[in-house]
């Protein structure tokens, strides 16, 4: 194994789920999932530095007191999860640069542990190659081997059995981020009670989970006016429900002049698609206006890669 005597500087990008179908709760805790991820330029950073044991830190443009910076923490479990398969003895000092909100349904946590294994692949030389580090991945969540390939994706089974999109051009959103956080386990729960109970606001699960074809066609055309219409969340009845605000945003960013607005994941952050980058800027500087916390960024972006050795 060639070993790096340098820290190895690794970027991994935040997601939007532009389409999320939820199937029923199987018996494992997980939902089946028909998902399309796109990766957008809102990142985190990560820095692995050669160090006997195995320790990290966290800060951040974004909040991060709540980020754990032990053994519960996403990257730490990846970096010796790699340690473990490759029967590397070294350990590790990570440094986490947040740039992806904290229980914002975009994926922070999974792009962190994403970024550890490139990063520590890399310090350690430990050559597992792309497979061997797409099977950790999938061990370690089921967001994470997105946040390993980026770009835009479905995503079956649990989400992590991952297909390449052909998107075309870029796709311009705003951001509408939220102080208050909100678990995932907690909003999967809220939707499962709401269809048990024939919640009128919470669609029944599809028998057959499937990404709309028209949705692929409009990524494939780069076309955000033909995607608007089609994207979809199964998860925003159930994310929205005890959040006023967050309905509020979705219908001020609409009449603001986004194409349409959508809960990312489990929320509660909020994707507004816009018509180009002129636009964006726009709603964006409106929602600042009203003091929100907007943020204009742009998919697909490319998965977690090594900036610098
Ligand atoms: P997802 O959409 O993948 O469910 P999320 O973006 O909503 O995730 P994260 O920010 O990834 O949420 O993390 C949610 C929780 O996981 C946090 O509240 C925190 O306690 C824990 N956690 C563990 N590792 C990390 C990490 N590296 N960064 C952020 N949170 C982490």
């Amino acid at each position: 194994m060639a070993r790096h005597p340098d820290p190895v500087h690794v970027r991994a990008p935040g997601k939007i789920n532009v389409y999320l179908g939820v199937g029923p709760r199987h018996d494992d805790g997980y939902h089946a999932l028909a998902t399309v991820f796109q990766a957008v330029s809102l990142y985190e950073d990560v820095r692995a530095h050669p160090s006997a044991g195995f320790s990290l830190e966290v800060s951040g443009d974004v909040d991060v007191t709540d980020v754990p910076t032990d053994d519960r923490n996403l990257a730490m479990r990846a970096a010796r999860m790699l340690a473990h398969a490759a029967g590397v003895n070294d350990g590790v000092h990570l440094e986490i640069r947040k740039g992806v909100p904290v229980a914002g349904g975009m994926g922070g946590g999974s792009a962190d542990a994403a970024a550890a294994l490139v990063a520590c692949d890399a310090l350690w030389g430990t050559e597992l190659g792309p497979r061997g580090l797409h099977e950790l991945a999938v061990r370690l969540g089921a967001d994470v081997p997105f946040a390993l390939h980026g770009g835009t994706a479905v995503g079956t089974g649990r989400g992590d059995v991952l297909t390449p999109a052909l998107a075309r051009g870029r796709f311009d959103w705003v951001l509408v981020l939220s102080a208050q956080g909100l678990s995932t386990p907690a909003v999967y729960g809220r939707l499962d009670r709401m269809r048990a109970h024939g919640d009128a606001l919470a669609d029944d699960p599809l028998d057959m989970l499937d990404v709309p074809v028209a949705l692929l066609q409009a990524l494939r055309a780069g076309d955000a006016q033909e995607l608007a219409p089609v994207m979809m969340n199964d998860l925003e009845a159930a994310a929205v429900i005890d959040r006023p605000d967050l309905e509020l945003a979705l219908a001020d960013g609409v009449r603001m002049g986004a194409l349409t607005s959508i809960v990312s994941g489990s929320g509660p952050t909020i994707a507004l698609l816009c018509a180009g980058p002129d636009a964006a800027r726009a709603v964006q500087e409106e929602l600042r206006a009203t003091g929100r916390d907007a943020l204009h960024v742009h998919g697909p972006v490319a998965g977690a890669q090594i900036l610098s050795t």
